[in-house]
């Protein structure tokens, strides 16, 4: 997958290089829609103690750009937070926290938790459901017991849905979900997150889809023929497993919800190659400060 062709890193360094240029970006995103002091609500402010920071006109209250997002009390400049977010947006292979930690000189369990972050706000908004024809199929990652094939129960697997919008032979965009089983239940939550009602989807002869019928009208099933049917929805599930590989040597189930909304929000803006860190920014800006240990909690 190759992305932001365009935005090269000098192009990337010459507007977002320096820690006033990253600040003065941030402050004007984050009161894009005008400055209200959260202190007395007060809409006029004078310049604050730090640089692109705020201050109230009536009561004094001084807001840093970086105050109330997730941003908040980095252990690293805003221009290395930047920086790192170019690369987890635009590398081939996806940058994870040990590269991280050595390209940018930070302790490796600090780009973890920014990394956390950064995956925080690439989860799907949920506002864009998949249209026309949709394909849908599941796949496991982990090893298998040996002598065990197809859908077996084993807990050592993870099991993940998949569905991909097929446009004329080619992919749209898409989304995955890791499910608990191959139930009805569990695929129901794939198509009621990202697929909309009236689209044509397309899945195996699996009977966990049958009941899905009432609701999706559209959706037909196919009888697999050990993949060859659906070239195109294969080929997307061996790439997302090479870049999980490469990104992330070893499956933690409870963090890798995080690595396909990282793939899929890269993935779904592989057409849009200048937007998407800026996207991404926009995202981190908007997101309220969250503790370590917050990340861990939601993790189990
Ligand atoms: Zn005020």
């Amino acid at each position: 997958m190759r992305i932001l062709k365009e935005l090269s890193r000098k192009e990337f360094i010459k507007t977002l290089g320096t820690k006033e240029q990253c600040m003065e970006y941030l402050s004007k995103n984050k009161w894009n829609r005008g400055y209200k002091c959260r202190s007395c609500d007060h809409s006029l402010f004078i310049k604050g103690k730090q640089h692109q920071s705020r201050r109230c006109k009536k009561c004094g209250y001084d807001e840093s750009p970086t105050a109330h997002t997730i941003f908040h009390k980095l252990k690293f400049g805003l221009d290395k937070a930047f920086e790192m977010m170019y690369d987890i947006t635009t590398s081939k292979k996806g940058a994870n926290s040990i590269w991280l930690a050595e390209r940018y000189d930070v302790a490796q369990n600090t780009a973890w938790l920014f990394r956390q972050k950064v995956q925080i706000a690439m989860q799907s908004s949920k506002t864009h459901p998949l249209e026309g024809e949709v394909h849908v199929d599941e796949f496991e990652i982990g090893t298998p017991k040996k002598g065990e094939q197809g859908r077996s129960q084993s807990e050592k697997k993870i099991r993940i849905v998949i569905a991909l919008e097929y446009r004329k032979g080619k992919c749209g965009r898409g989304y995955a979900q890791i499910i608990e089983d191959y139930s009805s239940e569990s695929l129901r939550s794939i198509f009621t997150n990202h697929i909309k009602k009236d689209a044509k989807v397309l899945a195996d002869g699996w009977s966990g889809y049958k009941p899905l019928k009432k609701e999706y009208k559209n959706l037909e099933q196919e009888l697999s023929d050990q993949g060859r049917n659906f070239p195109m929805l294969h080929n997307q599930i061996r790439n997302f497993k090479n870049w999980l590989r490469g990104v992330h040597s070893y499956c933690d189930k409870e963090y890798l919800h995080k690595y396909i909304d990282e793939y899929f929000f890269r993935f779904n803006r592989r057409n849009h190659r200048k937007s998407i860190l800026t996207k991404l920014i926009d995202r981190m800006t908007n997101l309220k400060p969250i503790t370590k240990r917050e990340i861990q909690n939601l993790a189990t």
